[in-house]
C-alpha cells in the first residue's frame, strides 16, 4: 500500500528546498549552500543556511532547522495536514487520503467527542460537586460555555462514549492523550478533574488541562494532556483561540500564568490574554504570538519564579522584535486573586504599563546600594548581560537611557559601564576555526569524493563520542553518501546537529584527501600529547603517594605509548 510516508518522499523529490524557501527568503549562493536572513528571528547579518544537497535548512541564530515541511508549517503557521496539502499541490502530487492525515483527524475527533462528554458530565446532578466548585471560584455559566469547561469523572464511561459511534484502535486512543493502559485495560487518564479544553488557533480541541477537585488528592493539582500527534506543549497557549480576535484588535497580548487567570480576565472584559501551559515560556510560543501582535505585557505571579519568567520572556522576545511590557499583581499573589478583590486594577495596569526593561531593572536595583562596589558591579554585569540580547538599535539606546535614569550612574564615553557602550550581539555562522579539530576532520571527511575511512585512520584518537559514532558508521559503510549519514542519525538529535553543523558550514565544494590526512596527523599528535600528559600526572601521583606497583605499571604503559608513537611517526614519514 502506498503509505503517507511514500507520498511525503514523493513530494520531497519533486520539490527543491531552495525554490520553496526562495518564495519567502532571499537566498544567495555560498559555496555548496545558500544563505539568507532568517525569517524566524530578527537579524541583520544572515545566519540562515539552506543545503540543497540534504534538502534541509538551519539557522545559526535561533536554531531553527528542518525540511520543506517544517519550513512551510512554521512560516505559514499551519498544521501538518494543511502543509501536506499545500506542498502536494505545488509538487503536482495527487494526495490520496493518507493514513497520516486521517490519523490526525481521528485523534482530533476523539478530543472533540471527549469535550462534549466532559461538558455533559459537568451538568449531571451526580457531579454537582464539580459545578459548585467552579461557581465558588467565581466562574460563570457563560465562561463554562465559552471555554467548553467540563468534568472527567474517571472510570470507563468516556471510553464507552467515544467507542459508541466509531471504533478506535488502542493505539489511537492512547495517542489522543486521554487514555492510559493499565493492566491490559484502557481507561480514562483524567479522574475526578475539572477539564479545561485547550484549543488550537483554529479552534479545534487539541488537549486538556485537568484540575483536581479539592479533597481529591489524586496526582498533581493540574494535569495536562501529554504531547500527542496534534498537540505540542511548547507551541501552544491556553486561550489562544478564545483571545485571538481581541489580541489583534488591542494590538497587545497579556501573558499570565494560569488557566483560571485567563478565564477571570475574560469575565471582566479583558480578552486579549493567554497563558503558557504549565511550562516556562518558549520561543515557539513567542513566535506564534508575534504573528498576532508585536506588543506583549508579562503579568506573571508575584513570586520569584514569576519574576524570573519575565526576565526570560524579555530575552526571548528580542529574537522576534517584540515590544515587551511587564507588571506584577502585588499585593495579590496572582491575577485571579487580584481580579477577585480589585477588578478595576487590571484595566489600570494595562493602561499604565511600563516597558519590561524598566520594570526588570527597577526590580533588580530595588534592594541594592549603588555606592557599594560589589553591588554596583552586580548591577553593571546584569545590565551588560541583558542588553547583550537586544538587537534592535533604537530599543537599545532607549534602554541605555532608562538605565542611566534608574541607576543614576552618569553616562559618558569614558563610563566604566560596559553595558552603556556595548554593541548589540549579532549572530554569525561560526567560522571553521572556532570548531575544534575533530569537527574539522568530520567536515573534510564528509566532503570527500568518496566518503570512506580506511585502515590507517584509528578511531581511538577521537574524543568526541558523537563524532566517534559517525566515524564508526563511515568505517563500516565505505563510500556511503552524505544522505545515508543524515538518514542514519535522523533520530539522534545531538549527532544530527553535528552533521548538520558540518554540512551547513563547509564552504568548499570538495575536500581532498591530503587535507584530511593533514588534519588527521594533527589529531594524532594531539592524542599522544594528551596521553603523555595524562601518564605524567598519574605517575607523579603514584610516586607521591608511594604506590610503587602502580607507578611501575604506569611507567611500562608510558613506554609502550612512546614506542607506539615512534612507530606511527616512522610510518607517516614513508
Ligand atoms: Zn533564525
Amino acid at each position: 500500500m502506498n503509505s503517507s510516508r511514500d507520498q511525503i518522499e514523493e513530494i520531497k523529490n519533486k520539490l527543491d528546498i531552495v525554490d520553496v524557501i526562495s518564495k519567502y527568503v532571499q537566498l544567495k549562493q555560498a559555496g555548496k549552500n545558500f544563505i539568507g536572513i532568517c525569517p524566524f528571528h530578527t537579524e541583520k547579518t544572515p545566519s540562515f543556511v539552506v543545503s540543497p544537497e540534504i534538502q534541509r535548512y538551519k539557522c545559526f541564530g535561533c536554531g531553527e532547522t528542518g525540511d520543506i515541511f517544517n519550513f512551510i508549517q512554521k512560516i505559514e503557521n499551519i498544521d501538518f495536514p494543511e502543509t501536506l496539502e499545500k506542498l502536494a499541490k505545488e509538487a503536482g502530487v495527487r494526495l490520496e487520503k493518507s493514513i497520516s492525515t486521517s490519523r490526525y483527524e481521528r485523534i482530533e475527533t476523539i478530543n472533540k467527542q471527549a469535550t462534549i462528554f466532559f461538558y455533559q458530565q459537568l451538568h449531571k446532578p451526580i457531579n454537582k460537586e464539580a459545578l459548585n466548585y467552579l461557581y465558588k471560584r467565581g466562574i460563570t455559566d457563560e465562561s463554562i460555555k465559552n471555554f467548553g469547561i467540563g468534568y472527567a469523572p474517571g472510570g470507563y464511561d468516556l471510553l464507552n462514549y467515544i467507542q459508541k459511534e466509531k471504533k478506535y484502535s488502542k493505539e489511537e486512543l492512547i495517542s489522543s492523550g486521554l487514555f492510559v493502559e493499565k493492566e491490559g485495560k484502557i481507561r480514562g487518564k483524567f479522574v475526578k478533574r475539572i477539564m479545561f479544553p485547550i484549543r488550537s488557533s483554529s479552534g479545534k480541541v487539541i488537549a486538556f488541562t485537568g484540575r483536581v477537585l479539592p479533597g481529591n488528592d489524586f496526582g498533581p493539582k493540574y494535569m495536562n494532556s501529554p504531547e500527542t500527534p496534534i498537540y505540542s506543549k511548547k507551541e501552544n497557549f491556553y486561550g489562544q483561540y478564545e483571545s485571538r480576535q481581541e489580541i489583534r484588535k488591542q494590538d497587545l497580548v497579556i501573558l499570565c500564568e494560569g488557566t483560571t487567570d485567563v478565564i477571570s480576565a475574560h469575565q471582566i472584559g479583558v480578552k486579549n490574554i493567554v497563558a503558557p501551559l504549565g511550562t516556562a515560556l518558549t520561543k515557539e510560543q513567542l513566535q506564534k504570538i508575534s504573528k498576532l501582535t508585536k506588543n506583549i505585557l508579562f503579568l506573571f505571579d508575584s513570586d520569584i519564579a514569576g519574576q524570573q519568567a519575565v526576565e526570560k520572556g524579555f530575552i526571548l522576545a528580542q529574537q522576534f522584535g517584540l515590544r515587551t511590557y511587564a507588571a506584577n499583581t502585588l499585593p495579590y499573589k496572582d491575577l485571579d486573586e487580584m481580579i477577585g478583590k480589585e477588578p478595576k486594577k487590571l484595566e489600570s495596569i494595562i493602561k499604565k504599563r511600563i516597558d519590561a526593561y524598566t520594570y526588570l531593572l527597577t526590580e533588580y536595583v530595588k534592594d541594592k546600594d549603588i555606592n557599594n562596589f560589589e553591588q554596583y558591579s552586580r548591577i553593571v554585569s546584569w545590565i551588560d548581560r541583558i542588553l547583550g540580547y537586544v538587537t534592535n538599535e533604537s530599543l537599545l539606546s532607549f534602554y541605555v537611557k532608562v538605565g542611566v535614569n534608574i541607576t543614576k550612574i552618569g553616562h559618558s564615553k569614558t563610563s566604566p559601564l560596559k553595558a552603556f557602550s556595548s554593541k548589540p550581539k549579532t549572530w554569525k555562522i561560526p567560522p571553521i576555526n572556532n570548531i575544534d579539530r575533530e569537527h574539522v576532520f568530520l567536515q573534510h571527511l564528509l566532503y570527500q569524493k568518496n566518503i570512506s575511512l580506511d585502515k590507517k585512520f584509528e578511531l581511538k584518537i577521537f574524543e568526541n563520542k558523537n563524532i566517534l559514532e559517525i566515524l564508526a558508521f563511515v568505517k563500516q559503510n565505505p563510500n556511503c553518501s552524505r544522505n545515508d549519514i543524515v538518514k542514519k542519525f535522523e533520530e539522534n538529535r545531538d549527532i544530527k546537529d553535528i552533521i548538520e553543523q558540518s554540512i551547513f558550514t563547509f564552504s568548499l565544494d570538495e575536500s581532498n584527501s591530503v587535507e584530511l590526512d593533514n588534519i588527521y596527523e594533527n589529531l594524532v599528535k594531539e592524542y599522544y600529547k594528551r596521553k603523555e600528559r595524562d601518564y605524567n600526572v598519574k605517575i607523579a601521583i603514584a610516586e607521591k603517594t608511594g604506590n610503587q606497583k602502580e607507578s611501575e605499571k604506569l611507567l611500562e604503559e608510558f613506554q609502550n605509548l612512546t614506542k607506539e608513537k615512534q612507530k606511527y611517526e616512522q610510518s607517516s614519514q614513508l
